[in-house]
């Protein structure tokens, strides 16, 4: 396996887009101070999947991204891609190029790829787990690192020696089998503790088994019971019903003959209504008559008075004509 070729897009220095190839043989980037040598291996254990902003010596991972010069603007998008070839043995892929790829925006926000298709951090780690190619394999030591080694702690250093020699990738292994075995250690815990929890379960279940099972008994002995009843009354009922009706029938028919009489009633009523008016005009008649009659009595009356008056007169002057006769004659 060799490195291939990099290409760069508005990562640090690299505004326009760059393409290193990396011709088999090549052992060292030459330049001037500050054209960007130490920028391509920032590049480099970028892409591989650098998670410290200070190991690429900025102070936010989006400083990465060209912040712009003089003569020109910044830039939105840093994007990285490193090729490998013949990859089949020393990657254990089927295939014979291997590119991958990062990009990380204004915002933060990341991604990944292997050949064109995105993936996680993790599969970009897993992919180059002891080649000694990795963000803090031994293969990429900038400037200050060997004086590190040197002088940091034996741990660090085994660390270094460990991933050259291969074994990284085992103790990885070797540790995610033992967070397994852990997981599944206090998995088994909280099955027993489940299956305790459910046997104390199954003797309050058994009880409230039992208790349904004496209400259900309870409920039927209530059902039939209660429908003996209903039939009792029902029986009651019926009699009851069929006496009223008997009864009903009685009076209906009393009621029809009281009304028969009460209609022939009804009728003299209206005959003798009829004879009371005939009886009520004839009165008046009468008392018009009566009325007429007094008035011609008083009538009467007052002649017999006028004439007894004039007979008086006519005595008194019978009487007197005749005293004057008398007189004459004496
Ligand atoms: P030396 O020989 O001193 O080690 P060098 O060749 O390694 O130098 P680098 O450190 O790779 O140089 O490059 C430094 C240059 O990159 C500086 O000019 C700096 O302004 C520029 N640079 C770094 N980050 C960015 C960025 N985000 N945007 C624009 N330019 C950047
Ligand atoms: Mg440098």
């Amino acid at each position: 396996m060799y490195l291939k070729c990099l290409e760069v897009v508005g990562f640090k220095s690299f505004a326009d887009p760059v393409r290193v190839d990396f011709h088999r043989g090549v052992t060292c980037v030459v330049g001037p101070n500050g054209c960007g040598k130490s920028n391509v291996l920032d590049a480099i254990r970028w892409v591989l999947g650098e998670q410290s902003a200070k190991a690429l010596r900025g102070g936010s991972m989006q400083d990465v991204i060209f912040s712009g010069t003089d003569t020109r603007k910044p830039i939105g998008m840093a994007e990285v891609a490193l090729t490998f070839a013949e990859c089949e043995d020393a990657l254990g892929t089927e295939y014979h190029e291997v590119r991958v790829a990062r990009r990380i925006y204004r915002d933060g926000h990341g991604e990944y790829e292997i050949n064109k298709t995105p993936c996680r951090l993790r599969d970009i780690h897993r992919l180059f787990m002891d080649t000694g190619i990795g963000r803090s394999a031994y293969s990429i030591m900038e400037q200050g690192k060997i004086d590190k080694i040197l002088s940091s702690k034996p741990e660090e250093r085994r660390a270094v020696f460990e991933e050259a020699a291969g074994i990284t990738k085992f103790k990885t292994q070797k540790k995610e089998a033992l967070r397994k075995l852990e997981a599944t250690e206090s998995n088994l815990i909280r099955v027993s503790d489940i299956i305790k929890e459910v046997n104390r379960q199954i003797g309050s279940l058994h009880r409230q088994a039992n208790k349904a099972k004496r209400y259900q008994e309870l409920f039927d002995r209530l059902k039939l019971l209660d429908t003996h009843l209903a039939a009792r009354d029902y029986t009651a009922l019926e009699e009851q019903r069929v006496s009223s009706q008997a009864r009903h029938q009685a009076l209906q028919m009393e009621f029809n003959e009281l009304q028969g009489a009460l209609e022939s009633q009804e009728e003299q009523l209206q005959l003798m209504q009829k004879q009371l008016e005939t009886g009520r005009q004839k009165r008046q008649e009468l008392e018009r008559e009566t009325t007429r009659l007094e008035t011609e009595k008083e009538k009467a009356e007052q002649t017999i008075e006028f004439n007894q008056r004039r007979i008086h007169e006519l005595t008194d002057l019978t009487h007197s004509a005749q005293k004057d006769v008398m007189e004459a004659e004496e």
